[in-house]
């Protein structure tokens, strides 16, 4: 019984690691696939447009606002980041799991627009942790990374919303722990298809071989 498939929110404040997670359970799920979000912020180096991100300039961004491309889009240290609603379904018509790579305000929308969604907050093991994990990357300004480390705490007090927390003390844990979170939810009652429809089947069958049964046995 295969289950239907559902977003899988990953959210955690910059520096959390939640794309390192990310990309090893993608690597390691057949059934979780990727949206690729578009955001108006440049490219690091090494990022590869449609891969990484759909990078685009704002004006474009705005348009497609404006035409309800989005399924939720958000501010985020600066820039702007969305989900395209194809994206998502384009996941989820292939029948696998879609994961969605968000900061705290696209969560809130997203569980709006899909209540099935299943979220996850990732945490550091520790404030130190964060703060070495940002500076360590070297990718921003001093001042882009004192805005990303303020707003780590309005984040990080956003865990409560979510329905698991995780926390990111050893990437191998951090990743076993998401995989079993996404395996408990896939064997929800909820999730799975109409039970009723697979027993009339075997009812049915049953009822057809007791007949035989029946028949075999009359003189
Ligand atoms: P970064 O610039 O480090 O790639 O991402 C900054 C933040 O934006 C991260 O918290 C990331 O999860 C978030 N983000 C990435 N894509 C999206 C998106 O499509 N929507 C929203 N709301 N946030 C996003």
């Amino acid at each position: 019984m295969t289950p239907r498939p559902f977003p899988v929110v990953l959210s955690a404040p910059s520096g959390g690691g939640k794309s390192t997670i990310a990309r090893a359970l993608l690597a390691e799920r057949k059934d979780v696939g990727y949206s690729i979000s578009c955001t108006t912020r440049a490219p690091r180096s090494g990022e590869v447009d449609g891969v990484d991100y759909h990078f685009l300039p704002r004006a474009e961004f705005d348009q497609r606002v404006a035409r309800g491309e989005f399924a939720e889009w958000a501010e985020v240290h600066g820039n702007r980041y969305g989900t395209l609603r194809r994206e998502v379904e384009k996941v989820m018509g292939e029948g696998r799991h879609v994961m969605l790579d968000i900061d705290v305000q696209g969560a809130r929308q997203v569980v709006t627009a899909f209540p099935d969604a299943v979220t996850i907050f990732i945490v550091p093991p520790s404030v130190e942790v964060l703060v070495a994990r940002l500076i360590g990357r070297k990718s921003e300004s001093e001042e882009a990374l004192a805005l990303r480390l303020r707003n780590a705490r309005s984040e990080l007090l956003e865990a409560e919303r979510y329905q698991h927390v995780v926390v990111n003390d050893d990437l191998a844990h951090a990743v076993a722990t998401v995989v079993r979170i996404i395996d408990e939810e896939s064997v929800k009652r909820e999730r799975l298809p109409a039970l009723g429809d697979e027993v009339d089947v075997v009812v049915a069958r049953l009822v057809e071989g007791l007949v035989r049964l029946e028949s075999s046995k009359s003189p």
